[in-house]
């Protein structure tokens, strides 16, 4: 490709500044925005060459998922870059914390349709951010050119047969989350913009938004729940859409009481406590961990029961709301 030379502004944190973005060729691209975040404990081999190489602890198991965020359909086009990576890496290291998994590295297929400085310099401090909160580098990926799309493959290792499947859950069990849910699925409908006129102070707003671009993967719970939790799943297409999933995967049924289940101080102020608590039994993306215990095991502290196993199938709540959660074949 032909030698390009752009001027753009770049977002740095508090100050707008001119910098040079000299944009060649994929291979400048991934030199100038991928290259850096590739260094960690297990990594033998990191970006650069065909390959990357992990090692993988004596004793455990390679926990492998990936996660596809396509523009159009999983993100706006006016959505931060910055966020886009962030929440790909963030919602793809939620399924390592819902196995139990600890992170090793991931690797990203990147799409663009252009060489756009400003929007790869803000992706690139986003997966920056992602990658050290998470302790997850950077490895290795793809960059081809095409409609805006993210592949992130998060790679983790979990003890031999220590990891926590969604099938595990017995009759008798009791079901917990990890945290609030609905948040997200509400933050989504602020940013699109959907409730001018509403009267909600700015910590609320700025909850509610954050808890859906920049969700949290809870990894040192998933870790606390090996060898306890029967099984588990994270929140990512509604509570009971995603409880109908370990339901299913386990062979019983999954009672729900809504009146449990924990909602935020936000977003009960946002909608009020009965909006609040649809948002939360069917908006997806909160990424909290859903996961079932034996009724002699304590929980761990900030889990918030919600629920037990009975013998049956499917999902029964005291509420059902028309639409159980977000699948994108329907
Ligand atoms: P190959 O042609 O052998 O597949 P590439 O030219 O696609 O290699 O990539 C060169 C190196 O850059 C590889 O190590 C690859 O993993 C890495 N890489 C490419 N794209 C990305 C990306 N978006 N993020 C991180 N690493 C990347
Ligand atoms: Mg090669």
């Amino acid at each position: 490709m032909a030698c390009s030379i752009k001027w753009a502004l770049s977002y740095d944190q508090t100050n707008w500044s001119k910098v040079e973005h000299r944009v060649v060729s994929e291979f400048d691209i991934i030199t100038q925005y991928f290259s850096s975040l590739g260094a960690g404990d297990f990594v033998a081999l990191s970006v650069g060459d065909d390959a990357a190489a992990l090692i993988v602890p004596t004793g455990s198991e390679l926990i492998v998922s990936t996660d596809t965020a396509v523009c159009g359909t999983h993100f706006d086009e006016d959505l931060f870059p910055e966020d886009v990576a962030y929440k790909a890496v963030a919602s793809a290291v939620s399924d390592l914390a819902a196995m139990g998994a600890e992170p090793l590295g991931m690797t990203l297929a990147l799409t663009l349709p252009d060489n756009d400085p400003l929007w790869l310099q803000g992706l690139s401090q986003g997966l920056t951010r992602a990658s050290s909160r998470y302790a997850i580098p950077l490895v290795g990926g793809d960059t081809t050119r095409g409609p805006l799309a993210l592949t992130v493959t998060v790679m983790g290792h979990c003890p031999c047969g220590e990891k926590i499947l969604r099938s595990g859950a017995a009759v008798g069990d009791l079901i917990y989350v990890s945290g609030t849910l609905g948040d997200a699925a509400f933050g989504l409908s602020l940013l699109a913009g959907e409730h001018r006129g509403l009267d909600l102070n700015f910590e609320d707003q700025d909850h509610l938004v954050s808890r859906f671009t920049a969700p949290d993967a809870h990894l040192d719970l998933g870790v606390r729940l090996r060898g306890e939790a029967s099984s588990c799943i994270d929140v990512s297409d509604g509570l009971l859409q995603d409880a109908a999933h370990i339901a299913n995967a386990s062979g019983c049924k999954f009672i729900i009481e809504s009146g449990s289940v924990p909602l935020s101080p936000a977003l009960k102020r946002a909608v009020g406590e009965s909006r609040a608590r649809d948002l939360a039994l069917r908006g997806g993306e909160d990424y909290q961990l859903l996961f079932t215990l034996p009724p002699s095991t304590s929980p761990p502290s900030g889990s918030i029961r919600i629920g037990r196993v009975e013998g049956g199938e499917g999902v029964e709540c005291d509420v059902m709301p028309k639409e159980r959660g977000y699948d994108h074949f329907h």
